[in-house]
């Protein structure tokens, strides 16, 4: 029998919800290009209801303990002296969301002698030092799909929000104002401007499609260029790189990997080339971002305005500058974790675990490392290395 460790964030502050803003999430049964959600032979929670949380269990414990298994859930994930980091010696599979990040570094990687299975619910294994899984031979898969569209509809809020000065706005109403000189004058439209994006895989090309509706010129670059069909649909403008590609762009959303090619690729060199007054919304990994160059971006006006909801670490410390820097529409990792998402990747979960108990393969979609290589998406979209580095500070 085994060990399953899992890794989720705290319930709400309040407790477990007892109700739901809505009775019901759509049923969704294929993504766009044809990929089926996940399909275990059962679940045992009601899709809508909290999962990511401690409460909620990734609704894994009735299959987990029905079949003998120790199922261990924490939320207490960083320092030596953390639960997580306890239970880590037992564990056979370790299980966690990218917005509450199990970091697997190197050295936990060592200490974990039983590990065997790495099962990122969500999308982005970045939190898993990959050479070191690799080299060990372990097996990392993430539920690919099961949030990207939930992902791409809060790029395009963000984009807006930025542009149009909707949280400053607001915060006026809940002061009890009626400021419109305040709110106007940092207020644009996006009509006109030209937005791209780093990456057009799936959270990319959803967001260029759902902009195609503003009629705004796009750009984007990418390691593999898209069909000329879905170029000449979507009125695209192809850049070999981010470097040729932002000095030409008002937005920029960044939709790639973090892995070390990726790692502060923008940085002050970059940030220098875009026009003034650029924008740039990135809910990829916040590593993907020097976090100084963009707060003193924004001080100096070379940003108007920076949104996302990735850090680096998760949690970030209180002193992390992009909690208090200027024109920021930063929130906590949520983009991929609404409920609808949660379902998803919570049966994604289940659906891998039930092809690990059962001797199965599993879909080549859902894989990162297997058999000491990149493998399935890995072997697409990531490259071999760390990325973990710093990690540590999530514990402060
Ligand atoms: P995909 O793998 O579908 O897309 C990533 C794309 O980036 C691929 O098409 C890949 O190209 C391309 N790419 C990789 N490296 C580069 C590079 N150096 N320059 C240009 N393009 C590059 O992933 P998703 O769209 O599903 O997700 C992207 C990332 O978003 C995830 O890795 C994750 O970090 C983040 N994410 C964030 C979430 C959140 O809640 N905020 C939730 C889900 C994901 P190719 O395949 O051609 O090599």
């Amino acid at each position: 029998m085994s060990t399953v460790l899992c890794v989720l964030y705290d319930d709400p502050v309040d407790g477990y919800p007892p109700e739901y803003a809505r009775d019901e999430i759509p049923r969704i049964s294929s993504y766009p290009g044809g990929q089926t959600t996940p399909g275990p032979h059962a679940i045992d929670f009601v899709p809508g209801q909290l999962l990511g949380c401690v409460s909620g269990e990734l609704g894994l414990r009735p299959f987990l303990e029905g079949m003998g298994h120790t199922f261990v859930v924490t939320s207490d994930k960083d320092g030596p002296d953390s639960t997580f980091e306890r239970e880590l010696t037992e564990a056979e599979v370790v299980i966690s969301q990218p917005f509450w990040p199990a970091y697997l570094t190197a050295e936990r990687i060592a200490k974990a002698e039983n590990l065997q299975l790495v099962i990122t619910a969500g999308i982005g294994s970045d939190h898993v030092n990959l050479q070191a899984a690799i080299e060990r031979g372990l097996t990392v898969a993430e539920i690919s799909y099961s949030n990207s569209i939930s992902v791409s509809e809060h790029v395009v809020m963000m984009i807006l929000a930025l542009v149009r000065n909707y949280i400053p706005s607001y915060q006026w109403v809940v002061k009890g104002g009626w400021n419109i000189a305040d709110c106007v004058s940092r207020s644009y439209d996006l009509e006109g401007m030209t937005v791209g994006t780093v990456g057009a895989g799936r959270i990319g090309l959803a967001v260029l499609r759902r902009l195609r509706a503003f009629d705004v010129p796009l750009r984007y670059t990418e390691r593999h260029r898209l069909p000329d069909e879905v170029e000449r649909e979507l009125g695209l403008t192809f850049h070999e790189s981010a470097a040729a590609m932002v000095p030409h762009c008002d937005v920029v959303t960044i939709n790639v990997p973090l892995y070390p090619q990726t790692e502060h690729l923008f940085d002050e060199q970059l940030i220098s080339t875009m026009k003034r007054g650029s924008y740039i919304v990135n809910t990829a990994r916040g590593k993907i971002c020097d976090k100084d160059t963009i707060a003193r971006a924004l001080q100096s006006g070379q940003l108007a305005g920076y949104a996302g909801d990735v850090w680096f670490p998760q949690p970030p410390p209180e002193e992390h500058p992009w909690r208090s820097m200027p024109h920021h529409g930063m929130t906590p990792h949520i983009s991929g974790s609404s409920l609808a998402a949660q379902a998803r990747y919570a049966a994604g979960t289940r659906e891998i675990l039930e092809c690990w108990f059962e001797n199965r393969p599993i879909r080549d979609e859902y894989l990162i490392v297997e058999a000491g290589r990149l493998a399935g998406s890995g072997a697409h979209s990531y490259s071999a290395g760390d990325a973990t580095r710093g990690s540590e500070a999530a514990g402060r």
